[in-house]
């Protein structure tokens, strides 16, 4: 069993993927193809924005924000400490401070109570200038925008939503990267909607930020390439990602249901056992991960163990808070002050997720952590 399956679902897709392919291979256009302005044009109406830049990873996709606003040293940017790494990498990497709230142990994902009590911290102390709240759509399932958009407004800071996780959710019926003053998202291939390597794409309605975007993609070009009006970077996604990304769009509708069939089957099992995800009223997730609290990290750890023995695989996300990263020792964060964060590094874990597996699989892997309890 495969913890994300991309050959079955190449099987699958693979006549439509293997054409798109050809069809760039023959004409020899591999950057900036046709495929990438049809592929902008169906992201940003899937999402319901009126602006879609693919990029060359969900990385870049962050940081192309914050450089096309100017963030940098003495700013401030509130985000959450319970991510993949990107989402505060990209704020150190400008020059600004990533600030961390904890998280919500329902969610995992920033509790808004705690990221308004750590802005007027931030502000009391007039240290650092508060611009950005990075909220993450952790394991699928969106952040509290309501919420987080209110504390925005109170405090006048930027959002930046960082859908890597989250592309297909929605909440009270708006999708995922549409929130914020922009969003971004990861086509790595194991995320949800993944391509065959790195890329990404920015979300945005604000037409400004969409052409200083554009021109940021490519070395901050001004009217034509060899004219640089900004320090920008190579940000571009190749035309073969976005041959293999239009095949796998057109069928993502149907790969979520399926997604969230397995998601309730594994609740079904578990939930009388464990702690099973949560999905927040008016909400729907893409279940990037299908993630598992255990009582204690004993218990976590006798549940890998018999999974590892049964060659079912199984992944801790996050195992490191970001704040207790090396290469964020220098914010000086210390253990203790994000518990919520750190209570769940300890406990969490991630069951197989894909569109192909089949409910005998599912049914398999339940019975597996189950008889480890
Ligand atoms: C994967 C991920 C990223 C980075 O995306 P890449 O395409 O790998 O650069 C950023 N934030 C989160 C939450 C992620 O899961």
């Amino acid at each position: 069993m495969q913890f994300i399956d991309l050959a079955r679902q190449y099987a699958v897709l693979k006549s439509e993927i293997d054409a798109n392919i050809h069809s760039v291979l023959s004409r020899c256009s591999f950057i900036s193809g046709p495929e990438n302005d049809q592929l902008e044009q169906e992201l940003a109406r899937y999402v319901g924005v009126k602006h879609a830049l693919c990029v060359s990873s969900g990385t870049d996709a962050l940081l192309m924000p914050l450089l096309a606003w100017g963030i940098g040293p003495g700013d401030a940017v509130f985000t959450t400490p319970f991510s993949f790494f990107a989402t505060a990498e990209v704020v150190a990497l400008v020059g600004a401070t990533p600030v961390f709230a904890d998280i919500d142990i329902d969610s995992f994902n920033l509790d808004p109570a705690k990221l308004h009590a750590v802005i007027e911290k931030t502000l009391a102390e007039g240290r650092l200038r508060p611009r950005a709240i990075i909220p993450v759509d952790l394991f699928g399932h969106c952040a509290d925008y309501d919420a987080i958009g209110r504390i925005a407004k109170h405090f006048g800071l930027l959002v930046l939503e960082d859908a890597a996780q989250g592309f297909g959710a929605t909440s009270e019926g708006r999708k995922a990267c549409s929130f914020g003053d922009s969003a971004a998202t990861s086509f790595f291939p194991a995320k949800p909607l993944g391509c065959y390597g790195d890329g990404g794409a920015v979300f945005t309605d604000d037409d400004g930020l969409a052409d200083a975007l554009r021109s940021i993609r490519v070395h901050g070009q001004g009217h034509d390439k060899y004219e640089n009006v900004r320090i920008g970077i190579n940000g571009r996604l190749d035309s073969l990602q976005a041959a293999v990304l239009l095949p796998k769009l057109a069928a993502y509708d149907r790969e979520i249901r399926r997604r969230d069939e397995i998601a309730t089957r594994y609740t079904n099992h578990l939930a009388e056992s464990l702690r099973t995800p949560t999905v927040a009223h008016g909400c729907t997730s893409v279940w990037a991960q299908y993630s598992v609290l255990a009582q204690s990290g004993e218990q976590r750890e006798s549940i890998l163990s018999r999974l590892r023995a049964c060659d079912i695989p199984a992944m801790i996300y996050y195992a490191r808070p970001l704040h207790l990263q090396k290469a964020l020792a220098y914010l000086g964060y210390r253990q203790g002050d994000f518990p919520v964060a750190e209570d769940a590094s300890r406990r969490i874990f991630s069951l197989p997720m894909h569109a192909y597996l089949e409910d005998a699989e599912v049914d398999c892997v339940a019975t597996a952590v189950l008889s480890a309890l």
